[in-house]
């Protein structure tokens, strides 16, 4: 198969307006894959060479492509930079270099041989590496038509952000090897458990569904995490949960899923699948002197701690400690503390199938506690009143709330679900009708005056997760600090469009579209009905979608959520129909 089948796949994508024309194009590309290759073009179809959580760096410095342009070329670097300065894009400026010194180049590079190429590329370390890649992709673009160079250039420098959600991927895999998109939700429990597209397109071509329905969570293999949906009233939240839920504290920091493999080596995952075992050595630590079973999966918060005081810190100094430099010095100090929820794998064990006690049972088994390895405080209610002193007990121990947690036989653990499982219940959700929401921008508008050169607001969507689209709910300019006005266009620089992106759902027209990436914490006063969003579009009113009253950004940037971790279009509308019933205070 040659590269250039999927350059042209990626050129179409681009361009496409609609979810549905991505699936279509995607599944034309699927069907053109001979089978030993489907998992390597499903990761380049996520823009990437490995899963995402194998964490591959194909970051080249951009002055080093340029000088591998120019070599391949024939033209001098500052031609190349001249050119790039005006495309802002290097892709584009080796497309039209290699358009002149290239016409007419038959395709010839090999997918196999891309990304081995850039496999390489990633690889190459120490000494001399930096020379090393250079010249492997010089050779690359020296057999590379114009189009090729195209992609080849933004894969190995910014990465590819072509904007394709994974259960995008998985609608035109289901299309093209399982009969029709009903097999997605089949496909995507599997990749839901693995976080591996790859993994999952290899059991479907060589054993078919019956395969990809007898994969299992494997440490080293993240899981997509498990989510809350939320409710304000614990007498709503105990129906939800059929009269009875084991009520957690609720604990205010990043949430890591660590991995224990046969071979002793301990990793942490975010919830966006990065690796921060380095960040938090001292976390490594604990769980080698207190987690038991060789091979393990479990979740749980770390949270900033003062030891001498025993109490627990504000998010904000936790996320100090989210750096790549400055390690020692940051672990001194602001120390955490890891408070367990989670037991997903021990020793050979899929757990994610047993009952919440169950597991809670087999956690509380495999965790030898410590100051600073501890167990969620977590009590069985059955009743509004204890529910609600459960709550105000966790906010005077300085939590953010509680996550109430399903205690029925076949509640399991629903791998990258915001389900009716836990439903969570917040400190800020109980003032008057004030309400934070996590959205993601997809479009800002230009400011004016004071705030010339920066943007005046900012388009904000929720995620629809049945679609795996982004819906907008509101434009917000308020809240933003002087610094945050500043840092906001570079910050969103990476993820700017010339047109809206495909998945993006509005019917506004901002003045710049951006690919969603950046995710904000939002308040806002009241959710009413709008023609000018998209959100829960004719769901409560026909032609009508959710927009927000009073929106102002919180100063909390979410960087540990992804796009698709953002409040779900479904979790609004029910926030919506949830404030019909309670007459506002005043
Ligand atoms: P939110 O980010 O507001 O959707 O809340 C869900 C997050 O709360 C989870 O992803 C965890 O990071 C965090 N969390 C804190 N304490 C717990 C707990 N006891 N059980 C589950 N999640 C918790």
């Amino acid at each position: 198969m040659k590269y250039e089948t999927v350059a042209e796949a990626y050129r179409d994508l681009e361009q496409a307006s609609g979810r549905l024309a991505l699936i279509e194009r995607l599944a034309a590309l699927l069907t053109a894959t001979p089978a030993e290759l489907l998992p390597v073009v499903c990761y380049l179809c996520q823009g990437l060479i490995a899963p995402e959580f194998a964490g591959v760096d194909l970051g080249l410095a951009e002055k080093l492509a340029v000088r591998a342009v120019a070599a391949a070329t024939g033209t001098a670097p500052d031609q190349v930079t001249a050119s790039l300065r005006e495309t802002g894009d290097l892709g584009q400026t080796a497309e039209q270099l290699l358009a002149v010194t290239a016409a007419g180049r038959r395709a010839s590079l090999e997918v196999t041989a891309v990304v081995g190429t850039l496999r390489q590329i990633a690889g190459a370390e120490g000494a001399g590496s930096q020379g090393r890649k250079l010249d492997l992709l010089a050779e690359l673009l020296a057999r590379a038509t114009p189009l090729e160079a195209r992609y080849l250039l933004r894969h190995v420098t910014k990465g590819l952000r072509l904007g394709i959600g994974t259960p995008t991927i998985l609608d035109a895999l289901a299309q093209v090897y399982a009969g029709g998109r009903a097999a997605r939700p089949v496909l995507e429990r599997a990749y839901n458990i693995c976080c591996d597209l790859g993994l999952v397109a290899s059991a479907l071509v060589k054993g078919g569904m019956t395969a990809v329905g007898q994969l299992r969570v494997r440490p080293g293999n993240p899981v997509r995490v498990m989510l809350a949906q939320r409710l304000s009233d614990g007498a709503e939240i105990l129906a939800k949960l059929g009269g009875r839920c084991a009520a957690e504290y609720k604990y205010d920091g990043v949430r890591v899923q660590a991995h224990r493999t046969a071979d002793g080596e301990m990793e942490l995952f975010t919830r966006r699948l990065e690796r921060v075992s380095t960040q938090f050595p001292d976390v490594v630590e604990l769980l080698r002197a207190g987690l038991g079973p060789r091979e393990a999966i479990l979740e749980g918060e770390v949270v900033a701690f003062d030891p001498a005081a025993g109490e627990l810190r504000p998010f904000q100094e936790v996320m100090f400690r989210r750096r790549k430099y400055g390690i020692a010095e940051a672990v001194r100090d602001v120390p955490v503390a890891l408070f367990c929820f989670e037991m997903l794998y021990a020793d050979g064990e899929d757990l994610t199938m047993l009952p919440y006690t169950e597991r809670r049972a087999r956690l509380a088994g495999a965790i030898s506690q410590a100051p600073r390895l501890r167990l969620t405080t977590a009590t069985e209610v059955d009743d509004p009143a204890a529910l609600e002193a459960a709550f105000e007990q966790a906010v005077t121990d300085g939590c953010e709330g509680l996550v109430c947690k399903s205690v029925s036989p076949s509640a399991g653990y629903q791998a990258g679900a915001r389900g009716w499982l836990w439903i969570k219940l917040k400190r800020d959700y109980r003032t008057e009708l004030s309400d934070t929401v996590d959205l993601v921008v997809v479009g800002a508008f230009a400011g004016r005056g004071r705030r010339r050169g920066t943007y005046g607001a900012v388009l904000l969507a929720a995620y629809d997760a049945g679609a795996d689209v982004f819906r907008t709910v509101t434009k917000c300019g308020t809240g933003f600090s002087d610094a945050d006005l500043a840092a906001l266009p570079p910050r969103l620089a990476p993820f700017q469009r010339p047109a809206r992106p495909a998945r993006v759902d509005a019917r506004q027209d901002p003045d710049v579209w951006f690919e969603p990436g950046l995710v904000l914490e939002i308040l806002s006063a009241e959710l009413t009905l709008s023609p000018n969003y998209t959100a829960g579009w004719g769901q409560i009113k026909e032609d009508a979608g959710l927009a927000m009253r009073f929106p102002r950004f919180t100063g909390r940037y979410r960087d540990d959520k992804a796009p698709q971790d953002t409040t779900t279009t479904q979790e609004l509308i029910d926030l919506y129909r949830i404030a019909q019933r309670t007459p506002a205070s005043t």
